[in-house]
């Protein structure tokens, strides 16, 4: 079986990403009047933008024929979050 190795950036890093974005700016509004105009725009500036997910999810795909069935498989698991996702499937290829 010939497999193949890719990274990737995790889908559900990417949601906390921006989840945890919007959370920190949040709390960075909860204190806006508490705080000088000054120390908030500095909070603010201080969050740091999403989109910083690295290539940290590992799939192993592989697709190949046999006895006439298309095998498809792909696991991955992301190194960060610990997400973990497999797909596999059988395809009768003289019944599609
Ligand atoms: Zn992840």
């Amino acid at each position: 079986m010939r497999e193949t190795e890719s990274w990737e950036k995790c889908p559900k890093c990417i949601v906390n990403d921006e989840k945890d974005y919007r959370l920190k700016l949040k709390a960075a509004d909860d204190k806006y009047g508490h705080i000088t105009a000054k120390e908030y725009k500095d909070l603010v500036a201080s969050i740091p933008q999403p989109g910083g997910v690295v290539p940290a999810f590992r799939g192993v795909s592989s697709i190949e024929i046999i006895s006439g069935m298309l095998e498809i498989s792909f696991k991955g698991i992301c190194n960060t979050c610990g997400f973990e996702f497999k797909y596999e499937k059988s395809i009768d290829m003289l019944k599609e």
